[in-house]
């Protein structure tokens, strides 16, 4: 029967003051396996003032050092737990437990990487161009961070912002997708583990505007780090910008993938449809729009097809499966429409665009990888992102129509260049538009390396060393030894 889940706040499981809990449903069978807390504005209030106490608690005056080792405490636990957390990700979000488990291995290294980092941030003392006075900087923690994220991978996404935000001092409320709950709760229990003092990591979970907006709003919260899709990130934007708040988000895409004749074909088909289908489409790095030299369209959609047809689809616990369900009922319907969608426009579906029925396909919420071909770059299955196993392919003439169309797209968070040309490959990895670009590769991301979109898939990095700096203020400190005021009203320079 189903867990019955507390919201997580001062190191302690308890039941949300609005009294009410939602169900969390598998998305391979269908069935309700766990009982949700249903968060509304005076459980946010409570988890923003546990928050916001703490700054002023054992964490705010806690040493870098001794904070960078209580992240390594929390990466070492992650590690040791990574079958539970592993098992609760891929039951709620339907991913193959063989990918969520490299992932939950790699949330781990997220904290061990920014505990690392948490004492070696180092301010700068600024030469001055004027005598006896002395300026250094002092980067502080901003408060309590709130953090909203969607259902395709809810500990790696969190762990890009808790783990930074943690480092650099701050503490943080959590609010994780309605349809993904369970692992962040569950991680919340390692919180405790591992020694962390109460209020520096808090969960509320909920709807997006009974439980998100409060946080967003909530005059306690200076920064919100937000992934998701376009509606609630403008909406969050507009709510933030209303209060000055800090705000980071990370939205969708709608990546090109180019391939160019002289590419190594058998590799750039493998690198298509990890870019594609593997995670079944539900990624915001998605290669979705697949652009194809005119010379090797043939070739290459055939090399696609003879993967594709061999694809092995089902329950996502079992090994072997390579695509399984969509994550959640709506988001199924939603691929199926633009599946169709994409035929009324003219495209031809050359691969999979079904959903099987049977028992060996759960509740039936499992799409086939599908193909399109036949695209124009001015279809909505060119320029809308949908979010699931579905390829949209298109021809280009050369490297000027290949970055023509391949930039023609209001997001801007990735592109893939499948080339043995260095000059080809400098040229594209230039021009292109978007925050990552791959060369041979697709899907590649680091706790090393910035992450994050250009145009409408975002504001602002994720990643790497200067993430840190996203979670600091930055004050200027200047100390007279001798103030030398002749005249207090005008101000000498
Ligand atoms: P979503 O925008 O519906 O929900 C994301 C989160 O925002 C959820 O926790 C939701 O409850 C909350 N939310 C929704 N409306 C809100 C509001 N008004 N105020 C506050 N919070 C609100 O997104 P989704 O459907 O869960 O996820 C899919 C989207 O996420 C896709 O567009 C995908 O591209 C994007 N995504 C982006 C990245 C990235 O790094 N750029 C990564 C993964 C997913």
């Amino acid at each position: 029967m189903s867990e019955k889940y507390g919201l997580f706040i001062n190191n302690d499981f308890v039941e949300p003051r609005s009294g009410k809990w939602f169900e969390s449903l598998d998305p391979f069978s269908g069935e309700p396996w766990a009982l949700i807390p249903q968060a509304n504005a005076e459980d946010v209030d409570a988890a923003v003032r546990a928050a916001d106490a703490a700054m002023r608690g054992p964490w705010g005056s806690m040493s870098a050092s001794d904070r960078g080792m209580l992240l390594h405490r929390l990466g070492a636990l992650i590690d040791a737990n990574a079958q539970r957390l592993t098992e609760v990700e891929s039951r709620d979000n339907g991913k193959l437990q063989s990918e969520v488990a490299g992932q939950v291995r790699y949330v781990a290294k997220y904290f061990y990487y920014y505990g690392g980092l948490a004492d070696k941030i180092q301010s700068a003392v600024i030469p001055m161009d004027k005598p006896k006075v002395f300026n250094y900087t002092r980067y502080e923690p901003i408060g309590v961070v709130g953090t909203i994220t969607p259902w395709n991978s809810s500990l790696l996404l969190t762990a890009w912002k808790l783990a930074p935000a943690l480092a650099a001092g701050n503490t943080v409320v959590a609010k994780p997708s309605e349809f993904t709950s369970v692992s962040l709760l569950e991680l919340a229990r390692l919180f405790v583990e591992a020694g962390f003092p109460p209020g520096v990591f808090n969960v509320i979970t909920g709807f997006g505007q009974e439980a998100g907006e409060p946080l967003v709003t909530h005059p306690l919260v200076p920064r919100i780090a937000f992934t998701g899709g376009d509606e609630g990130g403008r909406k969050v934007n507009e709510l933030g910008a209303k209060h000055f708040k800090r705000v980071s988000l990370e939205l969708g895409g709608k990546s090109p993938n180019i391939v160019f004749d002289d590419a190594d074909l058998a590799k750039a088909a493998n690198g298509v449809i990890t870019g594609i289908f593997s995670a079944g489409g539900q990624t915001c790095m998605a290669g979705s729009r697949l652009l194809l030299q005119e010379s090797i369209h043939d070739e290459f959609v055939e090399r696609l097809l003879t993967i594709t047809r061999n694809a092995k689809v089902g329950d996502p616990s079992k090994p072997g499966i390579q695509v399984g369900p969509v994550a959640t009922r709506p988001q199924f319907e939603k691929v199926m429409r633009y599946i169709n969608i994409a035929k009324e426009e003219g495209a031809r579906c050359i691969a999979g665009g079904r959903a099987p029925q049977g028992p060996e396909y759960g509740c039936g919420q499992i799409i086939e990888p599908t193909i399109f071909v036949d695209v124009d770059n001015s279809m909505r299955i060119a320029q809308e992102e949908v979010f699931g196993p579905v390829l949209a392919v298109m021809k280009f003439k050369d490297e000027e129509d290949a970055l023509r169309i391949g930039n023609d797209i209001r997001f801007g968070l990735a592109a893939g260049v499948w080339t043995q040309s260095l000059k080809r490959a400098m040229l594209m990895s230039e021009k292109l538009r978007a925050g990552t670009v791959w060369i041979n590769n697709y899907r590649s991301t680091s706790y090393t390396t910035p992450f994050g979109g250009f145009k409408d898939s975002g504001i602002g990095r994720e990643g790497g060393i200067d993430a840190v700096k996203e979670y600091l203020e930055t004050k200027s400190v200047w100390i007279s030894t001798d103030l030398d005021m002749p005249d207090p009203f005008i101000r000498k320079y």
